[in-house]
């Protein structure tokens, strides 16, 4: 693996100099690491990629972009029980969304089982792993406590001949599933209970989605990690603080085998957002359970959650930019993530007029107002984007939210005998109330309408859609998935319990009728109402199914952590 050597230092203008930069920055002008910088994402294939996960590949791939190194994508599949093939393409899918690109340095790590294992013959070689046949309590038993030393195994002094041969064995198949583990011969008194002789390899009968039956043992996580970082020439190994324990481990293996280079590890706090799960293992069981329609429903904190919901990548990217990295752990709060979004999709989606509670209103003085064009915005903020024309009919629909039969003080919308200003399209004044006999619910208003260069006095404008030249829509509407900000602090109480019963509601909305086209991912903002992307799953031309992407207004403020 060679890569032309860079001289190339500085990060991004403007990119703050967080801790990480910082020891790569020392690193280069140390001239350590032939001044490359080589990371990696690694993802064990046992579920989609999160809004976490996004952090680390932002961290990653943004790192080596800014330093003009490169980033790998491996996959840490060396425990195949819970691992398979439909996650390792779905984590390629989202790694490619959110804007980065491994080349052709994609990896396994079970593409190194064989090195792996030699390695571990050269431990024993060295009087520095022996396989043990305590049963899995004992092995808890003689590990010990922190606070006290461990019990040595019986088998620790077992001769180097008879470990390399019962190694040899375990790989053929000789024993039953968990009669052996290779260990480490490292401290038994040592305070990190990492390094009381730790597992190097178990005997698992499970067919590997890429190994097949070939291997009967599987290397340990930790042993498999750092040297396959080695054998790919990783300068600096991004993770996770909660393998800041690991680490001695990590370095001890590297130090005692012969691998062409070791990685220096470095740890960073892992992402907590409110409202949201984030671990994979409570995020299947939210799919398994039924709690939400799959991996990718809206209100997943997965990516292609995310991505069908309707967040942009660059919302995305940014957001992992703003939070920094630091080595403290803290929860970030899911207002934030909403307010990357929103100023994503204010710069970039096209405006449309659509009503989600649809009242029905008839204009009176149809003769005046009888079927016209009007000329609507299609994004302020890009003048591009340029103007669409939108019908205006003698029939039309306001959102039941804008009108009051009896309007409480300041109420400066719809109201009996009360005017206000139409988007794009003039005045309306509302004349006469028509209502349900039975149920008394407001059916039609029936308005009187003026031209735009008409002098009525209003202080409210509304938005409204024609009845005829307008689609039927689908539109879900969501809530936090939860209905408190960190689900997990109790841990005497099952998250699930938590989850919002109201976290998804659906309306049949009447939409502009050229929404019924619009493609699959589409994102747009519905005038006065929010953000809204045409569902790439559920949506047909025609049959338009739109998913909620944040709301329109801001409840994040800065410093309010
Ligand atoms: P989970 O705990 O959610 O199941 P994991 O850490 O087991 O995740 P991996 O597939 O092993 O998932 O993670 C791949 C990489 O992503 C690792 O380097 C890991 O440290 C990082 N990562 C996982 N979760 C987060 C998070 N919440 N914030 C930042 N990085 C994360
Ligand atoms: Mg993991």
């Amino acid at each position: 693996m060679t890569t032309a050597p860079t001289t190339h230092t500085s990060p991004e203008p403007g990119a703050p100099r967080h801790f990480i930069r910082q020891l790569i920055d020392q690193d280069l002008a140390a001239g350590k690491r032939d001044g490359q910088v080589i990371t990696r994402f690694p993802p064990e294939p046992n579920g989609y990629l999160h809004i976490g996960h996004a952090k680390s590949i932002c961290l990653n791939f943004g790192l080596a972009k800014e330093y003009g190194g490169r980033c790998h994508l491996r996959y840490d599949d060396t425990n195949p029980a819970a691992e398979d093939v439909e996650y390792v393409d779905a984590i390629e899918a989202d790694v490619r969304w959110l804007g980065f690109d491994w080349g052709h340095h994609h990896y396994f790590a079970s593409d190194y089982f064989e090195a792996l294992y030699g390695y571990a013959v050269e431990l024993i070689e060295k009087g520095l792993a022996y396989v043990c046949d305590l049963s899995a309590e004992a092995f808890k038993d003689y590990r010990g406590v922190p606070t006290r030393p461990g019990t040595e195994s019986p088998s620790r002094n077992r001769p180097v001949a008879e470990n390399l041969d019962l190694f040899q064995r375990m790989r053929a198949g000789e024993f039953a599933d968990g009669q052996y583990v290779l260990r480490a011969k490292i401290d038994m008194a040592s305070p990190n209970l990492h390094l009381r002789d730790p597992t190097l390899y178990r005997i698992k009968r499970i067919h590997h989605h890429r190994t097949g039956d070939q291997w009967c043992i599987y290397p340990m996580y930790d042993f498999a990690h750092g040297i396959s970082d080695a054998i790919e020439g990783i300068t600096h190994s991004i993770c996770t603080l909660e393998f800041e324990v690991h680490r001695p481990l990590y370095d001890w293996i590297l130090d005692h085998i012969s691998v062409p280079c070791h990685p220096q590890q470095i740890e960073f706090a892992r992402l907590n957002l409110t409202y949201t799960v984030m671990s994979k293992r409570r995020l299947l069981n939210l799919v398994r359970e039924g709690y939400v329609s799959g991996w990718d429903d809206p209100r997943m904190p997965t990516l292609c959650g995310m991505r069908r919901r309707g967040y942009p990548p660059a919302a995305i990217r940014t957001f992992c930019e703003t939070i920094g990295v630091t080595k403290y752990d803290s929860m970030t709060e899911m207002e934030l993530l909403e307010h990357s979004v929103r100023a994503e999709l204010n710069r970039t989606s096209l405006r449309r007029l659509a009503v989600l509670d649809p009242l029905r209103v008839v204009i009176t003085n149809s003769e005046d107002a009888e079927r016209h064009v009007v000329e609507a915005v299609n994004n302020p903020e890009d003048e591009t984007a340029g103007k669409r024309p939108v019908a205006f009919t003698s029939e039309i629909y306001i959102d039941r939210a804008d009108f009051a039969e009896e309007p409480p003080p300041k109420y400066f919308r719809l109201a009996p005998g009360k005017s206000v200003r139409l988007r794009y399209a003039g005045f309306l004044t509302c004349e006469r109330v028509e209502k349900d006999a039975v149920t008394g619910t407001v059916q039609t208003l029936y308005c009187r309408w003026d031209p735009p260069e008409a002098k009525v006095k209003v202080k409210a404008t509304i938005h409204w859609v024609s009845a005829s030249a307008s689609a039927c829509a689908e539109v879900r509407l969501y809530d936090r998935l939860f209905t408190v900000a960190d689900p997990m602090d109790d841990p005497e109480r099952d998250y699930t319990e938590l989850i919002n019963p109201d976290s998804l509601r659906v309306v049949q909305a009447r939409v502009e009728s050229a929404l019924a086209e619009a493609e699959p991912g589409e994102a747009f903002q519905f005038e006065r109402v929010g953000y809204f992307c045409v569902d790439a799953k559920d949506s047909r031309p025609g049959a338009p199914v739109f998913n909620q992407v944040v709301a329109l207004k801001d409840s994040w403020k800065p410093g309010k952590t």
